[in-house]
Formats: C-alpha cells, sequence, structure tokens
C-alpha cells in the first residue's frame, strides 16, 4: 500500500522535507544523506578514519540543489544526457577536461549537462586539499561530488527526454524519484559492492552514465505500464504499486551502486593523496557552493567574506529550527488528531 510506507516515513522524512523546500530535481534529500552515509561506511578499512566524516558531509550533499537557487550555472553539474550525441558516441572517449570534450562533441554544455566535469573536477580538488591536509575543503568537494555522483545514477538524470516530455509522460520525473522512492526505498536496500581505487576515474563514470542512461527507458515504460493498470490516475495508490513493482529493482541497484562508486572515488581521492593520516572529523561544513560561493538561497550572494560567514551560520540555525519545528508541529497535529478520534469513540 503506498499510504503505509509513506505513514512509516513520515516523522524522518516530514521535517526534513519541511526544513528543505527547494530539495526537489534530484534523489529526494533523504536519498542524498542515505547515499553519503552507505558510501562511508563502505569505505576500505585502512581508510576507516574517514568513516566519522559521514556526519558533517551527509547534509551537505542536499546542497547542489539549493545552490541553484543563487547559481545559473548550477543546474547543468546535475546531469548528462549521452542521447543528445549522435547515436553509437563513445562517451568514455571524451576528454575529462572540459573545454576540451565540448571542442570534441557537437553539443552546448548547458543543454547536454556536465556532471560527469563536475565529479572529476572534484575529485582533483578533494586529492589536492588532502594533500594538503585541508580536511575542511576535502570534505566540502566530497560532500558535493556525493551528490553529482548520486545524480547521475538517477536514470532520468541520463536522458535528453528526463521528465518525460517528449512521450506525453510530463512529471515522471518526480513520480520515480520523488513520490514512489520516498514512498518504498528503505535504507536498508542499500548493499554496495566493495570501494576500490579508480585508474581512470573519468572513464568509469562515463561507464557509470552509460549503465544509468540504458535504464531510462526501462523507467520511462514502467510508467506507461502503471498508468494503464491505473486507468490513467497517475495519483492512485494502483500506479505507484504497480511502477515500484516495475522500477523497485532499478531504482535499489542505481543507489545501491551509487554509494558503491562514492566510496570509491572518496578512497582514490585519499589513495593519489599519499594515504594522509585522517584527523578527527570536523563539526559542520559551510554551506556556500564550492564552485562560486554563493550561499543556499539568493540573499547571501556576493557580500563580504564575514557578513556572509554570520549569514551561513544563520542558514544552517534556520535548517535546524525548521527541523524542530516541524517535528513539533508533527507531535501536536498526532495528538489532536489522538484526540478526535478518542472523542469519536466515545460518542456524543
Ligand atoms: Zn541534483
Amino acid at each position: 500500500m503506498r499510504a503505509a510506507p509513506l505513514r512509516r516515513l513520515a516523522p524522518v522524512a516530514l521535517p526534513l522535507l519541511l526544513a528543505l523546500p527547494l530539495a526537489a530535481g534530484a534523489w529526494s534529500g533523504v536519498q542524498h544523506i542515505q547515499i553519503s552515509k552507505a558510501a562511508a561506511r563502505n569505505l576500505p578499512d585502512e581508510m576507516a578514519a574517514f568513516r566519522d566524516f559521514a556526519r558533517p558531509m551527509a547534509l551537505p550533499a542536499i546542497y547542489p540543489d539549493l545552490w541553484k537557487e543563487g547559481d545559473p550555472d548550477e543546474g547543468p553539474r546535475h546531469y548528462f544526457e549521452p542521447d543528445r550525441l549522435p547515436p553509437g558516441t563513445d562517451i568514455r572517449a571524451f576528454s575529462p577536461v572540459q573545454i576540451e570534450a565540448f571542442l570534441q562533441m557537437d553539443a552546448i554544455p548547458a543543454e547536454i549537462g556536465i556532471a560527469p566535469w563536475a565529479i572529476v573536477e572534484l575529485l582533483a580538488q578533494m586529492t589536492d586539499a588532502m594533500r594538503a591536509t585541508n580536511w575542511t575543503w576535502a570534505a566540502q568537494c566530497g560532500a558535493a561530488m556525493s551528490h553529482y555522483v548520486a545524480d547521475v545514477h538517477m536514470p532520468l538524470h541520463c536522458t535528453r527526454n528526463f521528465n518525460g516530455q517528449e512521450t506525453w509522460q510530463v512529471g515522471v520525473h518526480s513520480r520515480v524519484e520523488g513520490d514512489m522512492t520516498k514512498a518504498f526505498f528503505r535504507a536498508d536496500a542499500i548493499r554496495p559492492g566493495p570501494a576500490g581505487h579508480l585508474a581512470e576515474p573519468f572513464r568509469d563514470v562515463m561507464g557509470w552514465i552509460e549503465h544509468s542512461a540504458a535504464m531510462a527507458p526501462v523507467v520511462l515504460r514502467a510508467d506507461l505500464i502503471a498508468k494503464r493498470s491505473a486507468n490513467g490516475r497517475i495519483d492512485s495508490e494502483t500506479y505507484f504499486l504497480r511502477l515500484w513493482e516495475l522500477t523497485g529493482d532499478v531504482i535499489e541497484t542505481q543507489i545501491s551502486d551509487a554509494a558503491a562508486h562514492l566510496s570509491s572515488l572518496w578512497y582514490t581521492a585519499w589513495v593519489n593523496a599519499g594515504k594522509p593520516a585522517i584527523p578527527a572529523p570536523l563539526d559542520e561544513l559551510p554551506v556556500l557552493s564550492v564552485h562560486s560561493g554563493v550561499g543556499i538561497d539568493p540573499a547571501s550572494e556576493g557580500g563580504p567574506v564575514g557578513a556572509s560567514r554570520s549569514r551561513q551560520n544563520q542558514r544552517y540555525d534556520t535548517i535546524i529550527w525548521a527541523v524542530m519545528g516541524g517535528l513539533a508541529l508533527l507531535v501536536v497535529a498526532s495528538s489532536i488528531w489522538r484526540g478526535i478520534q478518542e472523542r469519536k469513540a466515545k460518542g456524543p
């Protein structure tokens, strides 16, 4: 039943979603956090000290979706759509240097997306930061990378028909990664394969995207079948049950792979940095974009460093208060509801 899992998740998911209304447009915030935490757990034992960084890095895994508000260049970092290229194009053969790659292909970066280059650029920065023992910056780059790696494992982030707009399936994007995944996906379904060092990370990232892109038609077809089963009612329980039946395996595999691949990237950064000693984790990370310095709302764009630093702390406080407020609302609402039910049970 669709309603049951929704009820089960509500205490966790609802306050978070209240706090982060802008997190739409990718896996929901909850999945980004789950992937980041699973990747940390999945690190090889020799890098075990970095597992504790999961705490400060989990929430920042959501920030890149929020940076879109203040940074017009942020959007294309969240996808890559190989089906905009001629059929048979070997995307693994493109240069890992973005400028060179776009000279090799006939495509517009903002249209086709730049996720693979954003990922390898952050890998390079994370490696340099670890080598220089700048662990705040390493963790910030690793958390942002976590977001883009998770996004490219969502099949609809790897097709030009990302919202079913070319096949009369508009809205399929949020139905699949938002409504359905939030309702049915459980964190204990994340079973990542072992992490390993990546000798050619860019080729690997493109390989993951190739696989994700191949899953897009499966997801789009499932939407059509589920819609038919539900007599066109895409907001019905029948529709979502059938959709999960047809795509649940794909979603669970893709999210597990995202966690495995992310841990391999973090491990690769650390190995390439010369395996520096890992300190105790930080308390929290700045919310500012690692690319442009914008905050998670347009108001904190620009401004002097001191001012933006205090605004950044205010944003962090706002998130925490919104989460607490959401929880309080839930408690109050459920006690009112229980009161009404008890009064009904007693009769007039
Ligand atoms: Zn995203």
